[in-house]
């Protein structure tokens, strides 16, 4: 099968862990140790096309880590960056983040250019704590030149998550 070596990027709590092990397992696994770093491995059907995931969770990343974090950046060919639509600290975090990607990806030796995606995480919360806007995200989804936007809740929803995932292999598969 074909490969994608996906990162997904975002603050501290956005639920960038529970995103992944929902894609994998199709659980909601709600409490995780904030420095377990892994390499997330699924392979499932995608348009009739068996496809592996790889995809790297960059849980407990702070700003001396962040020669790690371009490492991990070089490795992948896609990118998730993830905010918390009750967060607003989230949301700013994104420009840093969107920052250290571009600039790792440009230094490593692939040279095409990465799929890019935004998600807005914990939906099911937006009733009452919402403090980013569906537009919002949107606009900065178009200013962060993410291909796909897409706002979901990986607490309600079996499959929001996967379909992330999903669209980000055709958009990626088009190149
Ligand atoms: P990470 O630090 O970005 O990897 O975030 P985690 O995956 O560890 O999630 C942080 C917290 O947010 C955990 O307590 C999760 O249970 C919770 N969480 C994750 N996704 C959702 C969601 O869609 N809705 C709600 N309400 N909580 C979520």
């Amino acid at each position: 099968p074909r490969t994608i070596r996906i990162v997904v990027l975002g603050a501290g709590g956005v639920g960038k862990t529970a995103m992944a092990v929902r894609f994998v397992t199709k659980r909601f696994i709600g409490d995780y140790d904030p420095n377990l770093e892994t390499i997330y491995r699924h392979t499932g059907f995608v348009d009739d096309e068996l496809i592996n995931f790889e995809i790297m969770d960059t849980a407990g990343q702070q700003d001396e880590h962040s020669l790690t974090l371009e490492d991990k950046c070089r490795w992948g060919e896609a990118f998730i960056f993830v905010y918390d639509v009750t967060d607003k600290y989230s949301f700013v975090e994104l420009d840093r983040l969107k920052f250290v990607a571009s600039y790792s990806h440009s230094k490593s030796r692939l040279n095409f250019t990465p799929c890019w995606v935004l998600v807005g995480n914990k939906t099911d919360l937006a009733d009452h704590e919402r403090i980013i806007s569906t537009e919002e995200g949107r606009e900065r989804a178009r200013e962060l030149s993410c291909h796909i936007f897409r706002e979901i809740s990986v607490k309600e929803s079996m499959d929001e998550a996967s379909e992330v995932f999903e669209d980000l292999w055709r958009e990626f598969a088009r190149r």
